[in-house]
């Protein structure tokens, strides 16, 4: 038995999961899932900074477009750190597509111009 504070959406419901996966406490079918998901590949979104390459002292903003397995978290940082963008940025445009083949790509969240 498992004991988990669903953090999909602000409501926060306390979950409860047993051997079996069966899940109580979710007041809807995501929470059911993120109990599963958290107990079997833990999965997590990430919002990070990127290098703007021709602005002096410049970052952008970026965060994931989905969730990826919470193991490969540094390896999609250190992927973030190695690459750059140039200005001018918008939101919503794509730094780096299906980053480290995860099925995630990282999106530009502000902008530059
Ligand atoms: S179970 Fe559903 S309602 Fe409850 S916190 Fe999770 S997403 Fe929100």
């Amino acid at each position: 038995m498992k004991e988990l504070t669903c953090i999909v959406c602000p409501r926060g419901c306390r979950l409860t999961i047993d051997d079996e996966l069966n899940v109580t406490g979710n007041s809807c079918p995501r929470g059911a899932q993120y109990a599963k998901d958290e107990l079997t590949n833990p999965k997590r979104m990430i919002t990070s900074f990127m290098r703007v390459k021709n602005r002096e002292n410049c970052v952008v903003s970026v965060k994931t477009s989905t969730s990826i397995p919470k193991g490969k978290i540094f390896d999609v940082m250190e992927e973030i750190n190695k690459v750059g963008v140039d200005a001018p940025t918008h939101i919503g445009d794509i730094a780096i597509s299906n980053v480290l083949g995860l099925g995630a790509d990282i999106v530009i969240t502000k902008n530059i111009k």
